[in-house]
């Protein structure tokens, strides 16, 4: 059969969690929590589907969870969406991203992505007809390049997708590179499909800036989020889109016919459930004594890092140890040290090998130092 994405394969996501699991290892390679999530949540939708919440919900979502997320948005980001016509409720920020880009993506228009990127950018732009055109961050920190970010766009620039807190680095991106976009894109119609899965993973005090929260850029963006990602049910496949009226009306074009529209106990929980705003404003704290914990023992380790910003991942270089290729690193340690990474040359177009791992620090305390543990004996 005549492939439409040839060069695509199976995600390293799920190669690396059946490497895990086929060996016994500590999974620390897919992003997902290895604990449970509140009580209260899971309670809330076992009362909506008791209570027969069990049927098709608005296309959009239901509006309690629309209202809810734009008081959320307000309360973090100091703008209020309108839940009518600008929030649409959709089965994880995977669909977001690649609904908001058939929502603009034409045939021969060329799309920026920053690299290194999360994988599901590239076949949403090339299943729609685009272009990816990767410009690399900054090799330091992962700060945007705008030097470089600038000589990529040309006449047929259509979008950019966007990553903050950025997977796998963790950059968060602060303010006066907000600025800096808003000034590269002005006067051209060029969208900004805003990755914002990690927005309540932040650290040492460090605060996401949406991209929606800079008013000029509110206007030319689809902000993606994730639900599942915030609340600990990753297995939900729950997020949400906000976007202009104009793009929403595109947005849900798309929407209405890949999924229709998404799971409605999980919808009627959250909505209840985003009441307690502290129930996300306490999800920096929380996560921020894992990734303590697990650089402090990384700091025992012979790996070399620089702190995670943001995100549940930290990245760590191994070059200095070794010159075997990332992937093969990656596969040795899941069998021999019993400890599952992902090799960072995955979110490369060209798969370049910086010699870079990365691990997720989402797990439970004993897991994070019974792997610690572990890592000590890689040499
Ligand atoms: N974007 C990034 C950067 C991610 O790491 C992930 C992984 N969950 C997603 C999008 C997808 O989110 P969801 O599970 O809500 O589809
Ligand atoms: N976003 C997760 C990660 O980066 C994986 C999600 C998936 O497997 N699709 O690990």
């Amino acid at each position: 059969m005549h492939s439409k994405l040839p060069h695509i394969g199976t995600t390293i996501f799920t190669v690396m969690s059946k490497l895990a699991e086929d060996e016994g290892a500590i999974n620390l390679s897919q992003g997902f929590p290895g604990f449970g999530a509140d009580s209260e949540l899971l309670e809330l939708v076992g009362k909506y589907t008791l209570k027969g919440y069990n049927q098709y919900p608005p296309m959009a979502g239901i509006l309690g969870l629309r209202l809810k997320l734009a008081e959320k948005t307000q309360l973090t980001q100091g703008y209020f969406p309108d839940p009518e016509r600008e929030v649409t409720i959709v089965s994880g920020a995977t669909e977001a991203l690649f609904a908001a880009a058939s929502a603009v993506v034409r045939k021969g228009d060329e799309v920026i992505v920053l690299e290194p990127a999360y994988d599901s950018y590239e076949p949403a732009i090339t299943l729609n007809g685009g272009k990816p055109i990767y410009v690399p961050l900054n090799e330091q920190d992962f700060s945007p390049d705008w030097e470089r970010i600038k000589k990529a766009i040309t006449d047929k620039t259509r979008a950019i997708f966007v990553n903050s807190p950025h997977n796998p680095s963790g950059y968060v991106w602060t303010k006066s590179d907000l600025d800096e976009l808003a000034q590269v894109i002005r006067g051209r119609e060029i969208f900004v499909i805003s990755d914002e899965v990690y927005e309540h993973i932040t650290f040492d005090g460090k605060k996401h800036h949406s991209i929606g929260y800079h008013p000029e850029l509110r206007e030319k963006t689809f902000v993606c989020g994730s639900f599942g990602k915030t609340f600990h049910v990753t297995g939900w496949k729950i997020g949400y889109c906000i976007a202009p009226p104009e793009m929403t009306t595109e947005f849900r074009k798309i929407h209405q016919y890949l999924t229709f529209t998404t799971v409605t106990p999980m919808q009627y929980a959250l909505a209840e459930y985003l009441e307690k705003p502290d129930r996300y404003l306490s999800i920096p704290d929380f996560y921020q004594k894992k990734r303590d914990l697990f650089n402090s023992g990384l700091s025992q380790t012979d790996f070399q890092f620089r702190s995670s910003a943001g995100s549940f991942f930290q990245l760590v270089n191994y070059g200095h140890l070794s010159k075997m290729p990332d992937r093969e690193l990656a596969t040795r340690m899941t069998k021999e040290l019993k400890v599952a990474c992902i090799p960072v040359s995955v979110f490369y177009s060209d798969k370049k090998d910086n010699q870079v791992l990365r691990f997720c620090f989402a797990k439970e305390e004993s897991e994070l130092l019974e792997a610690l543990d572990r890592l000590k004996d890689l040499n």
